[in-house]
């Protein structure tokens, strides 16, 4: 029977007694709405520690006031359901009132990575994360968190958020899990409607295209970006954010690709729903 704990003092206490009996945790953050993506990393903590807390929970402070928020599924009992076959397992699914009373004003931010990438399109958003995250470690205390390269800025930030803080956690990260038509597997997937849905495998279509010009010796950014944009652009249904390719590590763009191992970098809209994905390329 899987638990769920849905108060800051409880998830304290439980944390306290596990750590107490010489137990390891790990901690997978999530948003809920729980999907095979989401599942690859439990079943990697699994493996790793005694005890896996799954947090569940729709952080407000990482949505901008145009954002999904209020629409964002919420299907806790599911969730509880999807995660069944898995032993050791205990959810942390705390009120936004046990999180953020009204007195909260403290925050957390990282001041490089989270300015590139999305950080120009989602004001606020890496401040949010990089505060809830915190509090998550601080309440869970875990000795590993796990985290997908799906978001691939968001696993920089929090392994400089881990480094930059000094917090006792090793950072695992997990590779991210498609669908059939190599579609990133997200919880946004859900807003798609069926030609939206079939529009997305353009995404993925789009990397694989960076990693055969790449791979192909193709040298000239502008060249790549160009073909790129070009592909999407056939998908009416698509707007771009962003497409670019930059340096894994730093984030900063890279007009000129020599040997080293780049990013490529995107976000779109399909329809009203945000998408993101990436894939680090070794250049030929
Ligand atoms: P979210 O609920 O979207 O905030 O995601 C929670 C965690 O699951 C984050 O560390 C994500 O990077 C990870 N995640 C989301 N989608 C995938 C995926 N398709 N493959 C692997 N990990 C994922």
């Amino acid at each position: 029977m899987i638990k769920i704990i849905k108060s800051v003092k409880e998830m304290a206490n439980f944390a306290n007694r596990i750590k107490g009996r010489g137990h390891t945790i790990a901690l997978v953050p999530t948003m809920g709405a729980l999907h095979e993506g989401h599942l690859s990393l439990v079943e990697a903590a699994h493996n790793k520690a005694n005890i896996v807390v799954v947090s569940i929970y729709v952080n407000p402070t990482q949505f901008a006031p145009n954002e999904d928020f209020n629409k964002y599924p919420r299907t806790l009992l599911k969730d509880k359901t999807a995660l069944r076959h898995f032993e050791h397992i205990t959810i942390f699914a705390p009120s936004d009132k046990e999180l953020y009373p009204d007195t909260f004003d403290t925050w957390v931010e990282e001041g490089t990575i989270s300015k590139k990438l999305c950080g120009k399109f989602r004001f606020g958003h890496f401040k949010g994360v990089t505060t809830i995250l915190s509090k998550l470690f601080n309440v869970v205390r875990p000795d590993f968190a796990f985290f997908g390269e799906k978001d691939y800025q968001q696993q920089l930030i929090v392994k400089k958020l881990v480094k930059d803080l000094n917090y006792p956690i090793d950072v695992i990260i997990c590779p991210t899990i498609r669908e059939y038509d190599g579609l990133a597997m997200s919880s946004r997937n859900k807003y798609l409607s069926p030609k939206e849905r079939k529009a997305a495998a353009v995404l993925y279509k789009t990397l694989i295209r960076a990693k055969k010009d790449l791979e192909g010796g193709e040298t000239d950014y502008r060249r790549i970006i160009v073909g790129l944009s070009r592909l999407i652009g056939f998908e009416p249904l698509i707007r771009i954010d962003y497409i670019t390719i930059v340096n894994p590590d730093t984030l900063i763009e890279i007009k000129e690709i020599k040997k080293e191992k780049v990013l490529v970098a995107l976000a779109a809209r399909v329809g009203k729903t945000r998408l993101i994905d990436s894939m680090i390329v070794q250049p030929k």
